[in-house]
């Protein structure tokens, strides 16, 4: 099926097109640079700016895949979960969309968008698989049984995203937003073992609760806490080394939970996903370690890692494949809709 989906749930609008796994346009506008001055999202902004965008970007996304709206066969789209404003002008404009072209539309979840990524191109998704998925509002640890129908939370994050433990704390090391290049930029030549930041929920009395869960907070406050002590003592602060070992934690954490779930389930498939996977450093190390366990590392594309409609659209081609009835037109924006509602 040729399908159009839309994603709105932070400041990326996409627009992506696909002919059931070939990816035929991937059209993104970013807010990015609008929210720079902020150090983070600003949700009333990213919300006008989606409303703006939406118009020229599924021209450029048709224009791209060279295809009319009349031949598209459905529309998808993401109704969360996101921020509430920026989720509803892509709800808004899926639904108009499918009444007016007299088309399905599928209303699904953006963190299984992010899996679906990796149905595009010619790399089937093999299940069941772990993903981890880290952006600058999720960190979360899923299984996928079936991606059209059975999708488990494993665990996420109890406090801060992991990108924006990178986003607050170059912020506090006087680094601009989006801070997960700059701390990559600033932590070349450093060295990542130079100071033991703390790796969150890995004690052994956290693991018995949060086995599969993330915390940075305390990470973010703990290289505060260093960098404050060294100005107090009028010390010069090594950036290079303070990014290399903050990173190193971030990474660490990520990594050794992502195996860790990989191993006790025994499910030999790992995926990334999510903005952060921009990360050299994560890339490097989750190589190394899933190579050393026996396990399968994927990663989409990085234009596929970040928020795209193209994943959207893959997910929406998939649930048609499957057979499954198109979403009635209730549906709203849900910010906190949970990963089992693969389909609204
Ligand atoms: P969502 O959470 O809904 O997916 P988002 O816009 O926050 O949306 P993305 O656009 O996927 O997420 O990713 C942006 C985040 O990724 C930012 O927090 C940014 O700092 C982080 N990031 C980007 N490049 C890197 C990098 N090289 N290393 C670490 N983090 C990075
Ligand atoms: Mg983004
Ligand atoms: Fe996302």
């Amino acid at each position: 099926p040729l399908v159009l989906g839309i994603e709105t749930s932070c400041d990326e609008t996409g627009i992506g097109i696909v002919r059931g796994t070939e990816l035929l346009a991937n059209a993104i506008a970013s807010s990015m640079d609008e929210h720079a001055r902020y150090g983070g999202v600003v949700p009333e902004v990213a919300a006008r700016a989606h409303l703006e965008a939406l118009g020229p970007t599924i021209r450029a996304a048709l224009d791209e895949a060279s295809v009319d709206l009349a031949d598209l066969d459905a529309i998808a789209v993401t109704n969360g979960p996101g921020l509430a404003g920026a989720l509803m002008v892509g709800v808004g404009a899926g639904k108009a969309l499918a009444l007016s072209l007299e088309k399905p539309v599928y209303a699904v979840n953006h963190l299984v968008g992010h899996v679906g990524a990796d149905l595009i191109g010619d790399r089937p998704l093999e299940t069941p698989s772990v993903a981890l998925l880290v952006s600058g509002g999720h960190t979360s640890l899923l299984l996928v049984r079936d991606l059209d129908s059975d999708v488990e939370l494993l665990g996420e994050t109890i406090d801060d995203a992991a990108g924006e433990a990178f986003d607050k704390v170059a912020r506090l090391l006087g680094l601009p937003y989006p801070g997960g290049p700059e701390i990559d930029r600033a932590a070349v030549g450093g060295d990542p073992d130079a100071i033991r930041f703390p790796r969150g929920l890995t004690r052994p009395k956290d693991l018995d609760r949060h086995r599969y869960d993330f915390s940075f907070s305390g990470l973010k406050t703990a290289v505060a806490r260093w960098v404050e002590q060294r100005e107090a003592a009028g010390e010069p602060v090594p950036l290079a080394d303070v990014a290399a070992s903050f990173r190193e934690a971030v990474v660490d954490v990520l990594v050794s939970k992502a195996i860790a779930a990989c191993t006790d389930l025994g499910v030999p498939r790992l995926l990334l996903g999510g903005g952060v996977v921009a990360n050299r450093r994560l890339r490097e190390v989750a190589e190394a370690r899933a190579d050393a366990a026996g396990i399968a590392l994927r990663i989409p594309p990085l234009s596929l890692c970040t928020d795209n409609g193209a994943m959207i659209a893959a997910l929406g081609a998939r649930l048609i494949m499957a057979g499954h009835e198109p979403s009635t037109l209730e549906f709203g924006a849900d910010s906190t809709l949970p990963v089992t509602d693969i389909q609204s």
